[in-house]
């Protein structure tokens, strides 16, 4: 009869919107095969790279780091450490002791650096960041000291040697201007300078990756990879001087800083990508610019998930058809919420608790299953590309030795990957998948950018005393 007509109506429209809704998923969900191919791709990016040749053309410049040792537990000393481009900037004074009493001891104190630095003149944002050095110096009790400086500024930087770091481009919504092509270190003496107050030798300049992966091989001798997964994210590992073709000579490693975040930039994504993803690039700070980034790191999954739920929503698929002004707002969605939505241990309740303090009130327990979702693929996805990268990098270690099994320890920071229930798990197991003859132990660094820029410092003026 009619009544069964209309019950048959309203199943056929569900089955219509669940696919519907599976359809606009299944564009986030990678295979097997896909995976594959992202990590060959980057496979023939870090040749091209490393390359004398194809370097100028090539999307992950593979920059040489200038580190080559890792800490023997001889050096000592005080040092002071700054840490710019994640999610707090820091400064910290790192005493490391030698010998039997071998250990790493840490201050430090975090300052917030205000939207209009980050987009103001770079005077002004290295004004301010040797302000903080100054208040520092006074909280700790050591105005007018003279200390050794690491400075850990994770941004791609060109460099010819340790204490030095050319801005190649700004990346993560920083946009100071009179920065890009210059030496941050110059920068920093300069504003030092302004203030006459005190006098900081910068003895190098140094990317998160590796600050972290020197922290973890000051205990670790098998770490020869650093992973950042937080704000953005990038990787480095030892390489083989014989491969570094931008440095003269075949002996020994070089740290290389991937800069892994610009893979795709040449188009290397495409065929990956969805609208969603094309959305947050054209949004950002630098649209067209770090695209394998902008599908990993806590900067932007946020945005994607809110770019997914807009298009559901606008399609009468979620929260009711109502697109609320808060889902309009760009960069509701942070990193904290998007881990705790997917927390195990959370009922959908909870869910929905969360939701409504974002401000999207009418969700009804189908949005929050629906909501939980969507997180969970756009994360699952971003920890396969990270995995699939990782998986090309340690490969390329294994070759480099002709090993048929590799043993090797990465270590790894940052918030999303810390704060996240499922991406370490997600990661370690595409991993075991795409790159099965390396057997890989990953461990998360403690404060290892700042602690890590003051050991590539010890290193570098114990190497200096013993020339002396
Ligand atoms: C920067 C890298 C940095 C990474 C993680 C990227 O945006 O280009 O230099 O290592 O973020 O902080
Ligand atoms: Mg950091």
């Amino acid at each position: 009869g009619k009544g069964a007509a209309m019950v048959t109506a309203v199943a056929h429209r569900l089955a219509e919107q669940h696919a519907e809704r599976q359809r606009v998923l299944d564009a986030l969900r990678l295979s097997r095969e896909q995976l594959l191919e992202v990590k060959r791709r980057m496979e023939g990016e870090m040749k091209k790279g490393l390359a004398r040749d194809t370097h100028e053309s090539a999307t992950v410049k593979m920059l040489p780091t200038y580190v080559q040792s890792t800490p023997d537990g001889s050096e000592r000393g005080d040092f002071l450490a700054l840490d710019l481009g994640g999610t707090n900037f820091r400064v910290l004074l790192v005493r490391v002791r030698s010998g039997k009493r071998r250990s790493v001891e840490m201050h430090n104190k975090i300052y917030a650096i205000p939207q209009e630095m980050m987009q103001g003149t770079g005077e002004e944002l290295f004004d301010h960041i040797v302000h903080c050095i100054g208040d520092f110096l006074e909280y700790m009790g050591m105005k007018g000291a003279s200390l050794p400086l690491g400075f850990t500024f994770s941004f791609p930087c060109h460099q010819t040697r340790l204490g030095e770091g050319i801005l190649l481009k700004w990346t993560k919504g920083f946009k100071a201007t009179g920065c890009e092509g210059e030496d941050v270190a110059v920068l920093l003496k300069d504003a030092i300078h302004r203030t006459e107050e005190f006098d900081l030798d910068v003895v190098a300049v140094v990317n998160d990756t590796v600050g972290t992966m020197m922290t973890c091989g000051y205990e670790d001798h098998l770490c020869e990879v650093g992973l950042i997964v937080g704000t953005g994210t990038n990787a480095c590992y030892m390489e083989e001087m014989r491969n570094v073709e931008l440095v003269e000579g075949d002996e020994g490693l070089m740290c290389v800083n991937m800069e892994w975040g610009a893979f795709g930039d040449c188009g290397e994504l495409d065929d990956f990508c969805t609208e969603f993803d094309r959305a947050v690039d054209e949004c950002s700070t630098n649209p067209g610019k770090q695209r394998f980034e902008k599908m990993i790191s806590g900067m932007y999954l946020g945005e994607i998930v809110r770019n997914v739920l807009l298009d559901f929503t606008a399609k009468g698929l979620l929260f009711r058809g109502k697109l609320s002004e808060r889902l309009k707002t760009r960069g509701i969605f942070e990193t904290k919420f998007l881990s705790q939505i997917e927390s195990d241990r959370l009922a959908l309740r909870q869910v929905r608790s969360i939701l409504q303090h974002l401000g999207l009130i009418s969700s009804t327990c189908d949005d929050s299953i629906l909501v939980k979702e969507v997180c969970t693929v756009v994360a699952r996805r971003a920890a396969q590309l990270c995995g699939a990268g990782l998986a090309a990098v340690v490969d390329k270690i294994r070759n480099n030795r002709g090993l048929q099994e590799l043993s090797i320890t990465v270590g790894v920071d940052g918030t999303l990957y810390k704060l996240h229930p499922h991406f370490s798990t997600v990661l370690k197991e595409t991993l075991r998948d795409l790159a099965p003859q390396c057997t890989v132990t990953l461990v998360q660094s403690e404060d290892g950018s700042g602690k890590g820029a003051a050991l590539i410092t010890a290193v570098a003026c114990r190497l200096k005393e013993g020339k002396k």
